[in-house]
C-alpha cells in the first residue's frame, strides 16, 4: 500500500547520505518507488510516463535542504508537480453570463449526473443565493425525469414540468423560455446518459448544445471507473467540447488517480468533486488536497517546506552577520540572486537595506527582468567555488570559460561582476552605518 511509500524511499536513500545535489540516480530509485504509488492510485500509465520524465528534469541537481532526506526532497518535488498538473489553482462554475445562465450537464449513465445536477442546485441556491431551474432532457429513461423532480424536491429547487412526447432539445428551448419568462439566474440542463459513449447520444447532446449555447459544459466522470472515465471523458470532450468536469465518488476507494489522469489528457479543470449521496456531499476540487491523497505524503510535504523556510532565515541571518563584517562575495551574490526571483526583484532586496537609496535608483534604472536575474545565476553557476569566494581571481580566459559555460557573453560576465562590484561597496556602507541602521532594516 502507499503508506509504505515513505518507508521503501527510506530504504532507498538510507544508504547514502552524501548533502548537496540530487544526483541522477538517488532521483531514478526514489521515482522508481513514486510510480508504483502513482500506478497504485490509478493513474493512466501514460500519464504516469510523462509525469515521471518531467519530475526527474525539475529533480536533478537540485540542492537538498538541510535536514531533510533526498527521498523527502523528492517526495516534495513530486507534490508540487501533482499540484501543478492537477491544475494549482481551484476553478469553481463559473455563472458570469447573462442571466438564465445555461449549463449543460454531460455523462454516462451511472456516472452520478442526476444526483450531481441536484448537489449543484442546491449548492447554488444556498451558497450563492441563485434561483435555479433544473430540468431533464433524458427521454430515453422513463424515470429518469421523475428521478430529478424527486431530488428536486429534496433539494427544494423546482424542476421543469413534464411535457409527455417532447424531444430533448424542445425540452431545453422549454427550459430557457421558462427561466427567462420566471426570471431565474441558473438553468440545469441533466442531459440523457446512456452506458457507453454512442453516436446517436453525442449527436443528441450535440442538439442540445447547439439550440442553448451553454455557458458551462460539465462532464460527471465517476472517479472509480479511472481509465474508462479518462476516455469517456476524452470522447465528450472531443465531440461537445466539455468546460469542466466533475469527479463523483472521490468518496470511495479510489485515491484520486483519475483526477490527474483525466486533467493531464484533457487538459479541462477539474471543477467539483461528489464524496457522497446526500445533497450537501460536494466540494469545490483542490488540487493540493487531491495530491495528497494520492500520494499520502502531507507529512512530509510539510515537513520539507518547514525546513525550507527555516533555511531562508538561517541563510538571511548568515548574510546580515557576513554584511556586518562588510564581506560581500559572488556566492552571497548568487544567493541573493536566488532570493530575488522569489522576493519580486531587486528593489525588494534594495529596499531591506539602510543607506541604500542610490543603489535602488541605479537598479530600478537597468530595468532589470526575470529572464536576466536567472542568465546573471547561471554565470555565477559556471564559476568555480574559489572564483566565487575571490572574485579577483576572474581575468580574461577565465571569463571567457564562464561564457562560455554559462551561453551567455564576456560582455554578461562583466556586468555581473561590476554588479557584485557595487553591492559589495554598498555593503561597506551599510557596515559604516552600524548597528541601528541593520536593526532599522531588520538584519539583526
Ligand atoms: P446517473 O445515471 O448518472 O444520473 O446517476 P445517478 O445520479 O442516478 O447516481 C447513481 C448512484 O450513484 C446513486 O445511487 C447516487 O446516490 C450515487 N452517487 C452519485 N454521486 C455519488 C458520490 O459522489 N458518492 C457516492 N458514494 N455515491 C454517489
Amino acid at each position: 500500500m502507499f503508506d509504505s511509500l515513505s518507508d521503501r524511499l527510506g530504504d532507498v536513500f538510507g544508504r547514502l547520505r552524501k548533502r548537496g545535489a540530487l544526483s541522477e540516480k538517488d532521483v531514478d530509485e526514489a521515482l522508481r518507488e513514486v510510480r508504483i504509488a502513482l500506478l497504485e492510485a490509478d493513474v493512466a500509465l501514460s500519464v504516469v510516463k510523462d509525469f515521471v520524465a518531467e519530475v526527474k528534469k525539475q529533480a536533478v541537481g537540485q540542492e537538498v535542504v538541510r535536514s531533510v532526506s533526498p527521498a523527502q526532497m523528492v517526495v516534495k518535488i513530486v507534490n508540487d508537480h501533482l499540484i501543478e498538473v492537477l491544475g494549482r489553482e481551484t476553478e469553481e462554475l463559473s455563472l458570469n453570463a447573462a442571466p438564465p445562465v445555461p449549463i449543460l450537464i454531460v455523462g454516462l449513465q451511472g456516472s452520478g449526473k442526476t444526483t450531481s445536477t441536484a448537489k449543484i442546485a442546491y449548492r447554488l441556491k444556498n451558497r450563492e443565493k441563485k434561483k435555479v431551474l433544473m430540468a431533464s432532457l433524458d427521454v430515453r429513461r422513463p424515470a429518469a425525469q421523475e428521478q430529478l423532480r424527486v431530488l428536486g424536491e429534496q433539494a427544494e429547487v423546482p424542476t421543469l414540468p413534464v411535457v409527455p412526447g417532447q424531444m430533448p432539445v424542445d425540452i431545453a428551448k422549454r427550459a430557457l423560455q421558462s427561466a427567462r419568462l420566471q426570471g431565474y439566474d441558473v438553468v440545469l440542463l441533466d442531459t440523457a446518459g446512456r452506458l457507453h459513449v454512442d453516436e446517436q447520444l453525442m449527436q443528441e447532446v450535440a442538439a442540445v448544445r447547439d439550440a442553448v449555447n451553454p455557458h458551462e459544459t460539465l462532464l460527471v466522470a465517476d472517479a472509480l471507473t479511472g481509465q474508462d472515465a479518462v476516455n469517456v471523458a476524452k470522447q465528450f470532450d472531443e465531440r461537445v467540447g466539455v468546460t469542466g468536469i466533475m469527479l463523483t465518488r472521490v468518496d470511495g476507494d479510489g485515491r484520486g488517480g483519475a483526477a490527474l489522469s483525466m486533467r493531464a489528457v484533457t487538459g479541462r479543470p477539474i471543477k467539483l468533486i461528489g464524496v457522497g449521496e446526500k445533497m450537501d456531499a460536494l466540494e469545490t476540487f483542490h488540487p493540493d488536497r487531491i495530491a495528497n491523497r494520492i500520494l499520502g505524503m502531507g507529512d512530509v510535504v510539510g515537513l520539507v517546506e518547514k525546513a525550507q523556510e527555516s533555511i531562508q532565515e538561517e541563510d538571511a541571518k548568515k548574510l546580515a552577520a557576513r554584511m556586518k563584517k562588510g564581506e560581500f562575495d559572488l556566492e552571497d551574490l548568487r544567493g541573493q540572486l536566488q532570493q530575488m526571483q522569489k522576493m519580486g526583484g531587486l528593489e525588494g532586496l534594495a529596499g531591506m537595506l539602510p543607506g541604500a537609496r542610490q543603489v535602488k535608483q541605479q537598479l530600478a534604472d537597468a530595468n532589470i527582468d526575470p529572464k536576466m536575474l536567472r542568465r546573471q545565476e547561471a554565470i555565477i553557476g559556471s564559476m568555480t567555488p574559489k572564483e566565487r569566494r575571490n572574485p579577483k581571481l576572474i581575468n580574461a580566459s577565465r571569463k571567457k570559460r564562464i561564457a562560455a559555460g554559462s551561453g551567455t557573453t564576456v560582455p554578461d560576465v562583466n556586468r555581473v561582476l561590476k554588479q557584485w562590484k557595487q553591492m559589495s561597496v554598498m555593503m561597506k556602507k551599510v557596515r559604516k552605518l552600524g548597528k541601528s541602521g541593520m536593526m532599522r532594516a531588520g538584519l539583526q
